[in-house]
């Protein structure tokens, strides 16, 4: 089976964790924030805070920026469940904004619309999470500016879009945001096996991710409340959680980050002989936006609906190990629950209902991304 996407290891990769194993520090040691300085350069930012998931990252964005219970979030519908579930988990409200049927992403039209509307019903969202599908940005530069005329805050949910850019700065420098988030879980672009980067330009945000990130506890006396009674003691000053990340995990991370730019170089390389070699079949090749070039964590192709099951099926026959991404997140039991159903978010579910996520990533050989291309030939025929 040609898997649809696989980490890349190597010795430097092994030799580093096994270092770590060796050492005195297996958590809280120098590798989590050697680890945060690599992201934070790759991303462009002054602040980045490493725990163990992105959905963990999602979190604690989400609590830094003051969500709580009678707030709303608005995401994507079309996204892993995790964008909308940090909403709930901190009591709040959730709702979804529909996508551009042709990047999947966010739709900056379908944004001023609703904010229009609900500012009209005196609901507001406090927090939008945009989320750049399959590693392509969102038109940041216009969901940032209705943000800022509404008021709200940005977490770029950027799980698939570390190494990608928009207008030529690397996604991460939150010049349109206030937080982004990135997953080094190993279908991702880099890998720490689980693990997720929370990136900032502001230190009093990073500060109080850093609390929510370990029991909300400080030993820095500048973040206390009255005087410090001696050399071993802290405060509680927030209610968090320990999301950390491990010295193994931030280890392995740094070795990987060195090789981002031949990753995503590469992947863009694959994803262009997909688009040659795909172009004349019937179904729809990823939309592109101008001003972003995509790290390509997915490669999603579109046939029509109406056969979408029918050509899965055969590719996964044909030993392709074809994935959809991804299922709106609205219409699972939870939130219909909740009072969502079928038919709310047209572009999400037209998109959903035609997609299929044909294999890319790094050690994927031409041969056997030519392999890939017969199949779905073959499949479509
Ligand atoms: C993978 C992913 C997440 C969750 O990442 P974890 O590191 O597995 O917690 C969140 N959002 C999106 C869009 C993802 O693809």
């Amino acid at each position: 089976m040609i898997p649809y996407g696989r980490q890349d290891i190597r010795q430097e990769d092994i030799d580093a964790v096994v270092d770590v194993l060796k050492s005195d520090f297996l958590t809280q040691g120098p590798q989590v924030p050697a680890f945060e300085q690599a992201v934070a350069k790759a991303a462009g930012a002054r602040h980045a805070v490493a725990v163990n998931s992105a959905t963990s990252a999602l979190h604690i964005a989400c609590l830094a920026l003051g969500l709580g219970p009678g707030d709303l979030l608005w995401t994507s519908p079309i996204t892993f469940v995790a964008s909308a579930n940090v909403g709930r988990l901190c009591g709040a409200d959730v709702d979804f904004v529909d996508v551009d049927p042709d990047t999947a992403n966010m739709c900056p039209q379908a944004l001023a619309e609703k904010l229009a509307a609900a500012k009209a019903a005196g609901r507001l969202p406090k927090v939008l999470i945009p989320v750049h599908m399959c590693g392509q940005s969102c038109d940041m530069a216009a969901i940032g500016a209705l943000a800022r005329d509404y008021g709200v805050k940005i977490v770029e949910d950027a799980s698939h879009a570390i190494g990608g850019s928009f207008e030529g700065k690397p996604v991460g420098d939150c010049r349109h945001s206030d937080i982004t988030v990135f997953s080094f879980h190993p279908v991702k672009i880099v890998t720490t096996a689980e693990g997720g980067v929370a990136t900032t330009q502001d230190a009093d945000l990073a500060r109080r991710m850093e609390l929510f990130r370990s029991h909300g506890v400080t030993r820095d006396p500048a973040l206390m409340e009255g005087e410090s009674e001696g050399g071993w003691y802290y405060q509680q000053v927030e209610l968090g959680l320990n999301y950390r990340m491990t010295e193994l995990q931030a280890a392995l991370g740094v070795t990987q980050m060195t090789r981002l730019a031949e990753y995503v170089d590469r992947r863009n390389a694959l994803a262009e002989r997909y688009d040659a070699a795909l172009g004349n079949l019937p179904l729809k090749r990823p939309g592109r936006l101008a001003q972003a070039r995509s790290s390509f964590h997915l490669y999603v192709i579109r046939v029509e609906a109406a056969r979408r099951r029918a050509v899965f099926d055969a590719l996964r026959a044909e030993g392709i190990g074809v994935n959809v991404h991804y299922i709106p997140v609205h219409t699972q039991p939870y939130y219909r629950r909740l009072g969502f159903a079928p038919g709310q978010f047209p572009q999400a579910e037209g998109y959903y209902a035609q997609a299929i996520s044909i294999p890319l990533y790094h050690g994927l050989t031409e041969a056997a991304q030519d392999q890939v291309v017969a199949a779905v030939e073959k499949a479509l025929a």
